[in-house]
């Protein structure tokens, strides 16, 4: 993890509010009410008794700063330390769970719980993009995880856990989605609408993809058995390498870090790492990065958590 946790706007909320302005506002501030970006009709205000940070829209005649329609809205938790979750939550491979933010941030542990799932909310992806295309590969593949609320105790086989589909394209993006039942509709639902049907699919032998995969350009499999392991490529290149190596790091992470997490908060935790993979280092972008593309997603987002306190 590469943070350099001396840096003021970890520590300082003047600092911390610069950094949101200049990521979230690059070409300077814009009304969240009206839209209004004219800079002409945008004043700061200034004074004692004015919260740091406010504008007016000379359009709409309202006030706002910085928060207004992110996840960071009104809360009483000081920048400077939402700032720092954003970006610890952003360059550590596994996450961060609430008690060691709850420490690192001398925040009460109800706070960094509600703190982790904001900015898990900000990590949420709204890319509606399809993925893949002509000449690229989509990989899908599913996976079980953890026990579902139905699994009153410890049963054998799948049928108890949490399902989830994920989709990753080789170079670039994952998408994963907890699913109800891991079945032909269900599978076949996620790839269309998010995988562009000009792609190759590469999955595993398993039947659930046979009749979606006829609406791609082609459908390649390998073979089962020999990726319950490793690694295999098959005779055309095609693999599902990418697919498991995302849940892998995964359940991983859940494992290590959140030592699981009931099934309510499953897709949460599954955003959040797939907001980490779609913009890993390997395809060139930092830890800092990461967090400000993170704090540019904070706008928008629906709020359905109470606020931290
Ligand atoms: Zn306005």
């Amino acid at each position: 993890m590469s943070i350099n946790l001396s840096d003021p706007i970890f520590h300082n909320d003047d600092a911390a509010r610069a950094h949101l302005e200049a990521i979230r506002w690059p070409e300077g501030p814009f009304c969240p009410h009206c839209g209004n970006s004219d800079q002409s009709r945008i004043r700061k205000l200034a004074g004692k008794s004015t919260r740091p940070g406010l504008h007016q829209c000379n359009e709409c005649r309202e006030h706002f700063t910085v928060t207004v329609g992110t996840v960071m809205e009104r809360s009483k938790i000081p920048l400077h330390k939402w700032v720092a979750a954003f970006h610890l939550m952003n360059a550590s491979k596994k996450g961060m769970s609430a008690h060691q933010l709850h420490r690192m941030l001398g925040i009460t542990y109800k706070s960094a719980w509600f703190l982790a799932h904001r900015v898990r909310e900000a990590m949420a992806d709204t890319d509606t993009t399809p993925m893949g295309g002509e000449g690229q590969s989509i990989q899908a593949d599913e996976t079980y995880y953890g026990n579902s609320k139905r699994a009153k105790s410890y049963k054998k086989g799948h049928r108890h856990k949490n399902k989830v589909v994920a989709l990753v394209e080789p170079q670039g993006r994952v998408r994963a989605f907890k699913v109800e039942k891991a079945n032909m509709e269900t599978v076949r639902e996620i790839l269309v609408t998010n995988a562009h049907r000009a792609s190759e699919l590469h999955t595993d032998e398993s039947p659930l993809y046979t009749q979606v995969g006829k609406e791609f350009a082609a459908h390649k499999t390998v073979e089962h058995g020999w990726n319950q392991r490793g690694y295999y490529v098959g005779s055309d290149g095609q693999t599902t390498n990418n697919v498991e190596n995302f849940f892998g790091i995964f359940k991983r992470g859940m494992k290590g870090v959140y030592h699981f997490c009931s099934e309510q908060h499953l897709q949460r935790y599954l955003n959040e790492f797939s907001f980490r993979y779609s913009n890993r280092s390997g395809l060139g972008v930092n830890d800092g990065e990461r967090a400000a593309l993170a704090i540019k997603n904070a706008a928008g987002k629906r709020l359905t958590y109470r606020q931290p306190h």
